[in-house]
């Protein structure tokens, strides 16, 4: 191990972590939750955006929250990333 290798894996953590970020608040997902249009938000983000409407932020499909699904697989990518970025 020289050191390369973990730059490596930082630039390529990086770069999942820029895909896992929720449109409403630019952050990280915190608590993935997939909607049934197969866009994903937090969880705080989207319930608060749906006190206000119901569409999806992304493509304004109505959604309703027993439609929500939480997304564990995304939550757990997001907190090994976490790991590693540390
Ligand atoms: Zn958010
Ligand atoms: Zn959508």
């Amino acid at each position: 191990m020289d050191g390369s290798n973990y730059n490596d894996v930082k630039i390529k953590s990086n770069g999942i972590l820029s895909m896992n970020e929720c449109i409403i608040c630019s952050e990280i997902f915190d608590r993935c939750i997939i909607t049934k249009c197969g866009h994903s938000f937090c969880e705080k983000c989207i319930l608060t955006c749906m006190n206000l409407n119901n569409n999806c932020p992304t493509c304004k499909s109505v959604l309703k929250k027993e439609e929500l699904v939480k997304n564990y697989l995304i939550d757990n990518i997001i907190s090994n990333l976490i790991i590693y970025k540390l």
